[in-house]
């Protein structure tokens, strides 16, 4: 099976240049600079029809579009490692096993949208990937594949690479450019967008890893070559992340469209110790919980949205029929609460009441109104949050009642948790939520006034 960004980490030193030179490596962007103007690259891109691998899925050329055309000087490629959703792991494996292609990536991408200067963002925790990521910016810059007139050309680009310090919300567009200016992650208002005024106010293309590590391929084999290894309408390959309840958990680099049951049984190896499918999520942790007979959806970006939710970052969760969704729900509530940048009222708010309420229905104390209360708060939060966190944050919980409604009916009007995860021993939680409170922490941030 064709391989693009995975195909070389089982390489001996995979992560060193001279395995990297020896597999391919850096003729793509010799190919670039000495056969192709900026402009015949960026037209393999458009031909790919390549969705960015970020989570939004948006056109990759498209972006590129907005950048060439904006003014200011410099322009900057920003490569954004800041991988933090649960259950994704496919940029650390880049980073880690093939750091040179995700370098490549870079440079082919400041090459064909005329910037000049690059920087890696990556996550804070990535220790190792960051450690091999520098000693291959290191390393090209020893080669020349980095520095000023790369390989003989016209062509000159510097690159940095910057840490984060753990923060979720920094892998949010706008917030990483705050962070990289040594400014507090909070997101920006847009517009002005990134790509007019980005990282110190100048214009500002940010990019995936996955999204840039398949550059390489796509120059040198043609958007179109790339373009057809989907299935399904799926344009190219994409990694899908697998974890939980599955026999073989792991990052798999598959034809993008690829359902969910091949990804689950033909690859995972099907649901762990003989066990049936409960539940699953397709993009991790900001999408919604679905039910086992959704398993034949097409993992990709347009598929998943008509489903009602994200393919995100296709960090796939399996849950087994042992699995409480209730219990499931609230970790990701507990999550989001916990990342939420406090910003703005919706989010920071709502994303507690969330944990809160669902605490009350895991000990059994939950007022029978509980989930019209959950539908309500996530209505309000996908509404008036200020960034995607906020807006996707309720998905995981409104969505187990949605899809679970009968569970969530045990849990709170007969008291019983059918899966026998949740302690339902009346006792209750710390903090009081009740339908007034709820509305005072809604109501208030809309100017409103309480009934
Ligand atoms: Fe911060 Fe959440 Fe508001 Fe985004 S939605 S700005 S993460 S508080």
């Amino acid at each position: 099976m064709e391989q693009i960004c995975l195909r070389r980490i089982h390489n001996d030193n995979s992560q060193d240049i001279e395995s990297y030179i020896a597999h391919d490596g850096y003729t793509a962007l010799r190919k670039a600079l000495t056969e192709m103007t900026p402009e015949a690259v960026h037209e393999e891109v458009r031909a790919s029809n390549m969705g960015g691998r970020g989570g939004a899925g948006f056109p990759t050329a498209m972006k590129w579009n907005f950048l060439v055309g904006a003014r200011g000087q410099p322009k900057y490629v920003l490569c954004n490692f800041d991988e933090s959703e649960p259950g994704t792991f496919s940029n650390r494996i880049i980073g880690e096993e093939d750091p040179h292609l995700l370098v490549e990536g870079c440079l082919l991408a400041a090459y064909a949208t005329g910037c000049s200067i690059i920087f890696i963002y990556i996550r804070g925790e990535y220790f190792l990937a960051y450690e091999r990521v520098k000693h291959a910016i290191e390393q090209a810059y020893a080669r020349g594949f980095i520095g000023k007139n790369i390989l003989g050309t016209d062509f000159s680009v510097e690159m940095h690479l910057r840490r984060g310090a753990g923060a979720y919300i920094c892998g949010e567009e706008t917030a990483i450019m705050n962070s990289l200016e040594g400014k507090r992650g909070y997101p920006r208002a847009r517009p002005p967008f990134p790509a007019n005024e980005g990282l110190f106010g100048k214009p500002t293309l940010i990019n995936n890893v996955e999204t840039l590590s398949n550059l390489p391929d796509i120059v040198l084999k043609g958007g179109e070559w790339w373009s057809n290894l989907g299935v399904n309408e799926g344009a190219g390959l994409n990694i899908y992340c697998l974890s939980g309840h599955v026999e073989r958990p792991g990052a798999y680099e598959l034809p993008m469209g690829t359902t969910a049951r091949e990804l689950i049984y033909e690859h995972g190896g099907g649901i762990w110790q003989g066990r049936e499918l409960k539940a699953w999520k397709p993009g991790g942790a900001s999408s919604a919980i679905l039910p086992a007979d959704m398993i034949d959806l097409v993992l990709d970006f347009k598929p998943v949205q008509a489903a009602g939710t994200i393919l995100g970052t296709a960090g796939v969760v399996v849950m087994d029929d042992h699995t409480c969704v209730v219990d499931a729900a609230i970790r990701d509530a507990t999550f989001f609460e916990e990342e939420s940048c406090g910003f703005c009222f919706p989010c920071r708010d709502g994303t507690r009441v969330l944990r809160m309420l669902l605490e009350r229905v895991r000990h059994g104390v939950a007022a029978p109104d509980t989930m019209d209360l959950i539908e309500h708060a996530s209505t309000d939060m996908m509404g008036a949050s200020f960034c995607g966190l906020g807006q996707f944050a309720p998905w995981p919980v409104v969505s187990t009642v949605r899809n679970f409604r009968k569970e969530y009916e045990a849990h709170i009007l007969e008291r019983v948790c059918p899966a026998g995860v949740c302690p339902m021993d009346g006792a209750e939680p710390d903090e009081h939520v009740d339908r007034r409170t709820l509305q005072e922490m809604l109501v208030a941030q809309k100017g409103g006034v309480l009934a």
